[in-house]
């Protein structure tokens, strides 16, 4: 390592907990500052895929996550109206043994902030950031409170970051998640992410998320898609109304229905797209969905913060200075986050819009054609996040 750095973090997120662990780790003086009053995460649960995995791996956290995360090998979805799968991706048909790692967001917080705090971060709660200035190398909160000068400022801040531009593209579409117990006899695959589909309008998902501590029952994400405008409407009608909706989608998903009570059970997560540009303002630089927001369609964004906080320890590891150090940064991340930005933005209205012809052709094509070699492989690469190589480019080898 060259000379120690002191650095502000913007953000106890995945992203900023995940490099406050490795930059500590590296002997930088490290403050990570967040608006929660205490630790702890929001919502529910999340994919980690191979190059997730890998970071993970890398710090050492691996184990830890597997002990608790849910394994998967596939991502099986299938049309109300024709019966047809028409999302059919095994992780196996890339390489044996590749999966992906169903996870409650809380438990791979607790990791990533234990792994923080035991580097030796400083975290400081009850913070709002509202400004940073990437010449002078400071932090300013909602109080007037301003901190640092550091020699590098770390937007960490997600979705909503006041650091980085408003994104352009607010979806139209959203999703209500909860996480609930995994309901015994139930039929769902312990193994699989399943989706229900009626054109792109309405869509249902279950995803095996693994358990909150050692001991605890195992559980699983269930999400509804929403459009935006919709959610207080939901809020306001009989609860009944929407399980009558989702029942009809999917009969099997009763049992789960039955757990939810009341509509405070389902967080809401409205969808953003934006690429924030540039990435690096003097010595301030913008790391997960700070710089590039996306729907969760492709399951990326936990995926990408982690390479993000990884490439940025990374290309600190040989330079002195942070200025040089986070151009390498962009050329280690920029052609990942370009491709996996326009992927998502492309494959969005073929699952949640209002449009007819996608999802109808969707629901035709999409049988035949997933079953064509190369598309088995090439599915399978895209959803493990592998295209554009971002582990080769950070030296890492591929989690297992
Ligand atoms: C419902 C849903 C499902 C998802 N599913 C998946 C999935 O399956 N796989 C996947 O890889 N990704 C998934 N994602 C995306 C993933 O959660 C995000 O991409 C990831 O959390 C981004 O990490 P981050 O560190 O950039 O931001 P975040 O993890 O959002 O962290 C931002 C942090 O900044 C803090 N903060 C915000 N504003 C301020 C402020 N002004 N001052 C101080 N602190 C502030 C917040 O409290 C938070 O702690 C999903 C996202 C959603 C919403």
């Amino acid at each position: 390592m060259g000379r120690s750095l002191s650095i502000g973090i913007a953000g106890a997120g995945i992203g900023g907990l995940a490099a406050g662990a490795v930059l500590a780790g590296q002997g930088h003086r490290v403050a990570v500052f967040d608006q929660f009053a205490a630790a702890g995460p929001v919502g529910s649960g999340l994919m980690l895929q191979e190059t997730g995995l890998a970071v993970l791996g890398a710090m050492g956290l691996r184990e830890a996550v597997e002990a608790l995360g849910a394994p998967i090998d596939r991502l099986w979805g299938v049309s109300a109206d024709t019966g047809r799968p028409v999302l059919d991706v095994r992780y196996s048909a890339l390489r044996k043994g590749l999966i992906g790692l169903g996870i409650q967001r809380a438990t791979l917080f607790d990791v990533l902030l234990a792994a923080a705090q035991a580097a030796g971060v400083r975290l400081v709660t009850q913070t709002r950031i509202t400004a940073a200035n990437g010449q002078s190398g400071v932090l300013v909160d909602d109080a007037g409170g301003v901190h640092g000068p550091y020699d590098l400022l770390v937007d960490g801040l997600g979705v909503r970051s006041p650091l980085s531009s408003a994104p352009k593209t607010e979806l139209a579409y959203g999703a209500l998640w909860a996480t609930l117990p995994w309901p015994e006899g139930a039929g769902f695959d312990t193994r699989a992410l399943e989706q229900r589909y009626e054109a792109a309008r309405k869509m249902a998902g279950v995803m095996p998320s693994g358990r909150a501590s050692p001991g605890a029952p195992e559980s699983l994400t269930y999400f509804w898609s929403i459009r935006a405008d919709q959610y207080d409407t939901f809020r306001s009608e009989p609860l009944t109304h929407w399980k009558d909706a989702a029942r009809a989608l999917w009969p099997q998903t009763d049992v789960l229905l039955a757990q939810i009570e009341s509509p405070e059970q389902m967080a809401f997560a409205g969808y953003r797209h934006r690429t924030h540009a540039p990435v690096v303002e003097g010595r301030l630089v913008h790391i997960g969905d700070a710089w590039h927001a996306a729907s969760p369609q492709l399951g990326q964004g936990a995926n990408m913060a982690l390479l993000d906080a990884f490439a940025l320890a990374r290309a600190l590891e040989d330079s002195a200075e942070a200025g040089p150090a986070l151009q390498h940064f962009l050329r280690l991340r920029a052609m990942h986050v370009r491709i996996y930005q326009w992927m998502t933005w492309a494959f969005t209205p073929v699952y949640q819009s209002d449009g007819a012809v996608l999802p109808w052709l969707r629901d035709r094509l999409a049988a035949p054609l997933l079953k064509l070699w190369p598309a088995p492989p090439v599915l399978a690469g895209l959803v493990a996040g592998g295209i554009g190589s971002p582990l080769k480019r950070l030296g890492l080898a591929a989690a297992r």
